[in-house]
């Protein structure tokens, strides 16, 4: 193999992306110098967050460029190693993905087991997803026992692995929201969830009122706009708000018309608190021994809707992410 194929960004996205803004270009398989590796990828994420490196703005991580190749999470097999701390076979996690073959810098290579794991979990429940959702419960959102949690986003990577959080850590109910009656049975079927409700189906404040009698104590925000607002007006004084994402903004070309309530965050003495996965590194070693546990035990259960078909799908896949396509961490298989 003297070429590989890596996706490029073709053109930045105005509103909602499409398959143009994406170009497939085929290139040399490059050498690994010394301290590095050439890695084969297996299998490589599609996240939210990478709809905001499409564009160009200043953020936490830097934007996407026009014609260089995208990144992003992806576990791959080493097939040269140019670095002492690694052989060919192993697998490892890294941050080169969109491509079929990368050169890593071996500092920048986490060597992962799939005798322990599946390749797949260590991009989503064991992975960024899953700690997101550990961090964002425990550490952001205070979680305590007894707390009623509302999830939205609730079927997706993240939204799943907080609902059982929840309710493993003793919540007295977990109500998740999402965006299809599939996903509404799944949340209450198999993962557990007291009450769910599809957005779809009405006002978002109104569903949240008939799922939460006693209203709620945490939200766990992934979606922004109006579920943030029907939040705020379903919170019990002193609720506590994680704000992870707001996905139905991602995509918006004129700015949110909701949330319209801060106001109620003075008489409850509400908290709302943005945080990012990548301040709780310290949580790494508690998190993946706890979800580990439980998925051992089958007390957490998690979805992966993995496209088949290489690299070519990588961008259908991404764009099937943000319509909702997905149940659990979507991911391409290279
Ligand atoms: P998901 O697996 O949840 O996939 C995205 C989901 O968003 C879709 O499946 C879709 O599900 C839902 N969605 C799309 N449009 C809308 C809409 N208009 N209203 C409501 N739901 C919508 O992604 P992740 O679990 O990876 O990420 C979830 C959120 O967490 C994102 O906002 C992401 O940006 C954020 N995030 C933040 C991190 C941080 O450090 N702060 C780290 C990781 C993720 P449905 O069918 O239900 O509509």
């Amino acid at each position: 193999m003297t070429t590989a194929l890596e996706v490029r960004l073709a053109s930045r996205p105005k509103g909602w992306p499409t398959e143009d803004n994406f170009e497939i270009a085929e290139v040399e398989v490059p050498t690994p110098a010394e301290g590095q590796i050439l890695v084969r990828n297996v299998v490589m994420s599609v996240d939210p967050y990478m709809r905001g490196r499409m564009n160009d703005v200043k953020s936490y991580t830097p934007p996407f460029q026009v014609g260089a190749p995208m990144d992003g999470g992806a576990v791959g097999e080493v097939v040269t190693s140019n670095s002492p701390d690694f052989q060919p076979g192993d697998h490892v996690l890294h941050g080169l993905g969109w491509r079929e073959y990368a050169v890593v810098d071996a500092r920048h290579a986490v060597k992962v087991d799939a005798e322990v794991a599946p390749l797949t979990a260590y991009l989503g429940v064991l992975g960024m997803p899953g700690l997101t959702a550990y961090a964002g419960l425990l550490a952001t959102a205070e979680f305590k026992e007894g707390d009623a949690v509302f999830v939205s986003g609730a079927a997706g990577a993240v939204g799943q692995i907080v609902g059982q959080i929840a309710r493993l850590k003793g919540a007295s109910r977990v109500i998740g929201s999402a965006g299809s009656a599939d996903k509404v049975k799944h949340l209450t079927e198999e993962l557990g969830f007291d009450a769910a409700f599809n957005y779809k189906d009405g006002p978002v404040a109104d569903q949240l009122a008939a799922a939460a009698p006693d209203g709620i104590d945490v939200y766990f925000d992934n979606v922004g706009g109006e579920h943030l607002e029907a939040a705020i007006a379903n919170l019990n004084l002193h609720g506590r708000v994680t704000i992870c994402g707001a996905i139905a903004q991602y995509n918006d070309t004129e700015p949110a018309k909701a949330p319209r309530n801060l106001v109620q965050l003075i008489a409850k003495r509400l908290t709302l608190r943005g945080m990012l996965v990548g301040d709780h590194r310290g949580l790494q070693p508690q998190f993946i021994k706890e979800v580990a546990a439980w998925i051992a035990s089958g007390d957490l259960k998690y979805s992966e809707t993995v496209i088949e078909g290489g690299i070519r799908k990588a961008p259908e896949a991404f764009l099937g992410l943000l319509k909702g396509e997905n149940t659990g961490k979507m991911l391409v298989k290279l």
